[in-house]
């Protein structure tokens, strides 16, 4: 199996080329040539690790991976780190409705899922191609992928990690958590500009001729951790089956049954993972796509107009302050029939226009999502709805699926079992998490709303909030959007 780029079919590579450059040379996303199907067993599923259901998910996506080289990618990347045995553990609240944790890894936010894959993967796949210059991860960060992707390739040998961050867009522990930073080859700057204006110039400097040749000559290859990346989208699959399995295994399903997923989106990497695993094979009902104000998804999938041209909204789920989300690209790709030109054109319109509109006729796929958002005032209220009635403390961005999930059974009536997908603890985020449940002061520190949500919740503070307090600054920088190319130009001299 190849996989080719959304915007012209004749460039096609291998899976672990695709790894190795993140994105095609013209811009596009690079998606299977021919989507893989499975037969699951899922008597045998319900009883095995997460390490055990990866193995047949990334061997059907990766086949130019040995069984061997997958092995021990998923033992180095799935081990002692997350802090919970399960990996992705699968709490149930009532016959109907139960959430997927994906925030037990080292940063705990669901981008360790993939993140700590992606440098096993990435390392195997320069071996395989006798890379001989050092891979340049370079890297724009909504506040999440970030730290998740430098905790990952930190001291990873024959790699560079670079972080661009808004500098004012990203809560204070996410911001320590990136200045802290340990590993001679880490490099964290700050931006002067919101997660769009970086994620566009990266895209721009991946693109940028003259910098590759400049960087080859010093002896360095750009490659990508952001979600564009298969090597990213590709472990996101595996927990849509897992959880699938520990459903059947709990009882709360029989194996066949639909299950809905309503998932907190930004980059649409996520809930794009679950259009795979239901295309692989998952019997998957509706995925319920959530959006905070920045909704332009939302008029996506009633309208099939993608308008990127509104205001930016700053709100409590930081990791969805997004207006141009990159994956979408993907799934337009299927509208279209996998005409790459067809969606090289729209993408050209997205660039130079703000926006870009997929024909009525070609938008029934669509059916299989429900896409709404939630404001800042339900998003708050969920956070109280579900702490009220099933004594579980939700982060900001679960809040916001939970309370898309409640429009959606209220308009549907739908009563299919619904898996909500956690993607960040609430350690993550505990000003907005207290503020939701008590008036806090401006002059309370996150440090003592640690403590306060430790009182509420009952949860212990984890490793990863209680490591970064203490720790020393070592990345200082914070530069202008305009000024990213030097920075990567300086940080590589
Ligand atoms: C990145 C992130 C999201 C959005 O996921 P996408 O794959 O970008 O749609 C949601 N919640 C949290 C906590 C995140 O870090």
């Amino acid at each position: 199996m190849y996989y080719k780029s959304t915007r012209n079919f004749e460039n096609r590579v291998t899976a672990s080329q695709a790894i190795l450059k993140g994105i095609a040379e013209d811009g596009g996303l690079y998606v299977p040539e021919t989507m893989p199907h499975l037969t699951f067993d899922w008597q045998l599923l319900a009883n095995q690790s997460y390490q055990e259901v990866a193995l047949p998910i990334l061997q059907a996506f990766l086949p130019d991976f040995t069984t061997e080289e997958l092995q021990e990618c998923i033992q180095g990347a799935y081990d002692e780190k997350f802090d919970d045995a399960a990996i992705a553990p699968v709490v149930s609240f009532d016959k109907q409705l139960s959430v997927l944790e994906l925030f037990h890894g080292n940063t705990i936010a669901f981008k360790d899922m993939a993140l700590s894959i992606l440098p096993y993967l990435m390392t195997t796949a320069a071996k395989k191609h006798g890379l001989q210059e050092e891979i340049v991860i370079l890297t724009a960060t909504s506040g999440d992928t970030g730290k998740a992707a430098m905790a990952g390739f930190a001291d990873v040998s024959q790699t560079r990690i670079i972080v661009f961050y808004p500098k004012d867009g990203v809560s204070q522990i996410q911001e320590r958590q990136m200045v802290t930073q340990t590993g001679e080859n880490t490099t964290v700057i700050g931006i002067d500009g919101n997660f769009d204006d970086a994620q566009t110039m990266v895209k721009n400097l991946f693109a940028d001729e003259s910098l590759k040749a400049t960087l080859k000559a010093r002896g360095f290859q750009f490659s990508s951790a952001n979600s564009i990346n298969i090597g990213r989208l590709v472990p996101q699959v595996v927990y849509y089956v897992y959880a699938y399995a520990q459903l059947v295994k709990q009882g709360r399903i029989i194996a066949g049954n639909k299950v809905n997923f309503a998932v907190p989106t930004g980059n649409f990497g996520n809930i794009l993972a679950g259009y795979y695993a239901k295309q692989l094979g998952v019997p998957i009902g509706r995925l319920i796509c959530a959006s905070n104000a920045n909704n332009v998804l939302v008029d996506f999938f009633n309208q099939g107009i993608y308008d990127k041209n509104r205001p930016f909204f700053v709100t409590t789920s930081p990791s969805m302050d997004i207006l141009v989300s990159s994956n979408l690209e993907r799934l337009v790709y299927e509208l279209v029939g996998g005409d790459t030109q067809h969606t090289a054109q729209l993408m050209q319109l997205l660039s130079q226009t703000g926006s870009y509109q997929v024909d009525a006729s070609l938008l029934s796929p669509l059916q299989q999502f429900y896409a709404n958002d939630a404001s800042e005032a339900e998003t708050a209220q969920a956070i109280q709805a579900v702490l009220a009635t099933y004594h579980y403390v939700m982060d900001p961005h679960t809040a916001v699926a939970f309370s898309v999930y409640q429009k959606y059974q209220q308009q549907t009536q739908d009563d299919t079992p619904t898996v909500i997908l956690s993607t960040a603890s609430p350690y993550k985020f505990p000003r907005s998490v207290v503020s939701a449940l008590e008036t806090v002061s401006d002059d309370v520190s996150d440090i003592e709303l640690i403590e306060r949500l430790q009182i509420i919740s009952n949860i212990p503070i984890p490793e990863a909030v209680t490591s970064v307090i203490h720790a020393p600054v070592r990345h200082q920088k914070v530069v202008a959007v305009n000024e990213m190319k030097q920075a990567v130009l300086d940080t590589l001299n």
